[in-house]
């Protein structure tokens, strides 16, 4: 059996190869952080790596102030953007920044994702917030998207890419799956013509039905 930080590391791992696989996080782009249980410690992806091939060895033990507490390789670059949605949300457990294709053209192109099309999508991540470009890697860019995750569970960041945030690992990867189905549909939808949101009244009813705020 293995001990909670264990697997909650082969979990970082398993995750990062899907959204790898899946083709949202290319290059040494994108990072997967998680708490560990009533704790102010965080585990995370290393910098500069594929995450299409890490082990439970490479992933960093770090602090809420972003300082390694344990781990050979260096935290990943947007360490400041995780500790900071930590400390905005106690409610969350794991955080995700890919740079999933469809998502991210809406983000270079400015456009909010509308969630309201379908219902997988108003279950699955809610509104989604828009928040405004500050340099990757810096405090700005924590301030902004820890500010924007205190009303939402999912961001996308203009001109790079998404963050998705969960109650487990498991709950933002798909989070993060959800939202790139929704912006692929918004745009095939946006080429056969334009897409219809779904009325106010029923994305009420599905909020309802599963207690989405
Ligand atoms: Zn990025």
């Amino acid at each position: 059996m293995f001990d909670e930080e264990e697997r909650l590391k082969r979990k970082i791992v398993e995750i990062s190869r899907r959204l790898y696989e899946k083709g949202f996080m290319e290059g040494t782009g994108g990072n997967v952080s998680a708490k560990l249980p009533n704790s102010q410690i965080i585990l995370t992806t290393p910098s500069g790596v594929c995450k299409g091939y890490l082990s439970s060895s490479d992933i960093v033990k770090i602090d809420y102030e972003g300082k390694i507490v344990e781990g050979k390789l260096k935290p990943t670059s947007e360490t400041p953007m995780h500790t900071s949605i930590y400390k905005a949300r106690p409610d969350i457990n794991a955080v995700i920044h890919a740079h999933p294709p469809f998502c991210t053209g809406f983000a270079c192109a400015g456009m909010p994702i509308d969630s309201s099309i379908f219902p997988e999508a108003i279950v699955m991540v809610g509104e989604v917030a828009l928040v405004e470009y500050a340099t990757p890697g810096t405090d700005d860019l924590a301030m902004k998207v820890s500010e924007a995750a205190k009303m939402h569970d999912a961001l996308l960041l203009q001109n790079h890419g998404t963050v998705t945030l969960g109650a487990s690992l498991e709950e933002a990867y798909l989070k993060t799956e959800v939202l790139e189905e929704t912006a692929h549909i918004l745009l095939i939808s946006t080429l056969l013509g334009g897409y219809k949101s779904l009325p106010e009244a029923e994305v009420k009813k599905i909020k309802l039905m599963v207690g989405r705020k």
